[in-house]
């Protein structure tokens, strides 16, 4: 058993307004809601995943909504800095026409390590994401979605962390974590992860000079890493205790099993499991269509339906 990541397994942020996260990650971008739950540690708070049809491991991007009263983050060093979707290489136009249709400001394309052509956008709760056509995207598209499937966002194309000095990262990833350092352009390090390509790709951005991020509305939580089973996390786990990280014990989030740690730069790391998914309490065709609560929090259904806000999905 190889206790290795193989990918980024999903990425979660903080959102303001629920009801204006959902227009925009369904309606404008076209993902799919695949699980509406609460946050299990604070369940009168909405808990959203998107992803593609599925909701498979390196499309899966998730938002605690605090409500207009949430504090503001401030994005910098210590942080996940730009969350990047991958579109095929083909479908820069058609972004491009749609964006401006819906007046959502956007910035390039501009090419990045002279393969990829990439556009920078920012979420209403202003957290920095980039979709990035890429030649190598082979993952199919959703094809009862908001965009047609051949332009459908696949996934993930790549994440960006933004650290101080990058050694200590780059150690991680590539001693324990079993990324493969691949490259560099200015001052950001490509890594890439298992089999390599769009939703296994991970920058490092080092800005020594950068001031240090601060958490809250608009900026990314965590970053989950793919990893196939319980055996090879536990494995992992092992490894990072040795290496003296302070890491979790392995936590039960319904969909897949978690560890966290902290990485030398400041950024929370989850190592997540590939099974057993969304299906798990959910038929594929209905994901993301009713409330879903673990069954700890059922008893209290009744009282946390009446303090969450209604929301609906586009159409
Ligand atoms: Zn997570």
């Amino acid at each position: 058993m190889n206790p290795h990541v193989h990918g980024i397994h999903h990425v979660t942020a903080m959102a303001g307004n629920p009801q204006k996260n959902i227009d925009f990650y369904v309606g404008a971008l076209g993902l799919r809601m695949v699980k509406k739950t609460v946050n299990f540690d604070d369940p009168f708070t909405y808990h959203f995943y998107y992803g593609d049809e599925a909701g498979a491991p390196g499309s899966i991007i998730t938002f605690f909504p605090w409500g207009n009263t949430g504090l503001r983050g401030r994005r910098g060093n210590g942080q996940l800095t730009v969350t990047a979707f991958s579109i095929p290489g083909s479908s820069l136009d058609y972004w491009m026409e749609r964006l401006a249709k819906l007046k959502i400001h956007f910035a390039g394309p501009y090419t990045r390590f002279g393969e990829e052509e990439v556009l920078t956008l920012f979420d209403p709760d202003g957290l920095e994401l980039e979709l990035v056509a890429s030649a190598r995207e082979k993952r199919p598209g959703w094809e009862n979605g908001e965009t047609p499937g051949e332009h459908a966002i696949r996934g993930f194309h790549s994440v960006a962390l933004s650290v101080e000095s990058y050694q200590r990262t780059a150690g991680l990833m590539s001693e324990l974590l079993g990324f493969r350092r691949l490259k560099e352009e200015g001052n950001r390090l490509r890594f890439e992860a298992g089999e390599g390509g769009p939703g296994a790709i991970v920058d490092i951005l080092n800005q020594p000079d950068g001031f240090r991020g601060t958490m809250g509305v608009g900026v990314v939580h965590h970053v989950a890493w793919r990893i196939k089973n319980d055996e090879a996390q536990l494995q992992l786990r092992e490894k990072l205790a040795q290496a003296r990280y302070s890491v979790s014990p392995v936590r039960d989030r319904n969909y897949f099993h978690s560890i966290y740690f902290r990485e030398p730069g400041g950024i929370l790391f989850e190592v997540a499991t590939d099974p057993p998914g969304f299906a798990i309490d959910e038929e594929p065709g209905e994901l993301g269509s009713a409330l879903k609560l673990p069954s700890w929090l059922e008893p209290q259904r009744r009282e946390i339906e009446e303090h969450l806000p209604p929301v609906s999905l586009p159409k």
